[in-house]
C-alpha cells in the first residue's frame, strides 16, 4: 500500500489502470439510494473477466458480473476507492505534468 503514498504531499497517488487485464482482483464504490434523498456508498471486489475499452465487466461475489468504468477501478492492493474520497488523491504528477 505505501507505494501508492506520495511522499511530497502524503496523499495517494492514483493507480496505473492501464495494466488492468482479466483475473485481475479489483475494488470499486457503488452507490446505492438508501432513501429518497439518501445513498450510501459500499466497497465492492470483485475479478476482471472481460476488457471492452474503457469498459470492464467485474465479476461479483452475489452480484454477478458488472460493467464498470476503468477510471472507477482500483487494484487490489491500492487504497481502494473510499480512501481516495476521504484523503483526496495525489495530484502531484498531475503539476509537474502542467509547469
Ligand atoms: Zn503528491
Amino acid at each position: 500500500m505505501s507505494e501508492y503514498k506520495c511522499t511530497d504531499c502524503g496523499k495517494y497517488k492514483q493507480p496505473d489502470r492501464t495494466k488492468f487485464s482479466p483475473g485481475d482482483t479489483v475494488t470499486f464504490s457503488m452507490t446505492r439510494a438508501t432513501g429518497r434523498d439518501t445513498a450510501r456508498s459500499m466497497l465492492k471486489t470483485g475479478k476482471i473477466e472481460q476488457i471492452d475499452g474503457d469498459i470492464i465487466t467485474v465479476k461479483v461475489a452475489r452480484l454477478g458480473a458488472k460493467e464498470v468504468h476503468r477510471s472507477r477501478l482500483y487494484p487490489e492492493d491500492a487504497p481502494g476507492a473510499l480512501t481516495y474520497a476521504l484523503m483526496g488523491s495525489c495530484k502531484c504528477d498531475f503539476k509537474k505534468v502542467e509547469a
